[in-house]
């Protein structure tokens, strides 16, 4: 029985790509997942993780023709998730930022103030002679 060459039933250990062929897979553990013994990517952090998407990625254009459409589907996946995840957390910088520029602005229209204040104080004193 000769198996056929579209078929994508080899499935990574380490993620959810699938490869034609035995080679394929060779190759991807070589370049994704090199010196991994276990299935411990899973446990890395969020910030491990992104940085592991973004490799993935980097190679995706010189594994395209290796790897099966799932591969595309998740990496899509993949991306979007982090996209979204990246928005929120500069979204939360980005109302952190405005505080402290609303603080800020705050501080300085109380000296803009004082500094008037004075001034006018000193015209006043200025016509008065
Ligand atoms: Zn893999």
């Amino acid at each position: 029985m000769v198996k056929h060459s579209t078929e994508c039933n080899i499935k990574c250990d380490h993620c959810p790509s699938m490869f034609k062929h035995k080679d394929f897979l060779r190759n991807h553990m070589k370049r994704m997942h090199q010196g991994l013994t276990s299935n411990d990517v899973n446990n890395d952090t969020n910030l491990n993780q992104s940085s592991a998407v973004k490799k993935t990625l980097k190679e995706r254009d010189t594994t395209l023709e290796d790897q099966c459409s799932v591969q595309n589907e998740t990496l899509n996946e993949e991306i979007s998730v982090e996209n979204k995840t990246l928005n929120e957390e500069i979204s939360v910088e980005n109302e952190t930022l405005n505080e402290e520029i609303s603080v800020e602005n705050e501080t300085l229209n109380e000296e803009i103030r004082v500094e008037n204040e004075t001034l006018n104080e000193k015209l006043e004193l200025k016509m008065r002679r």
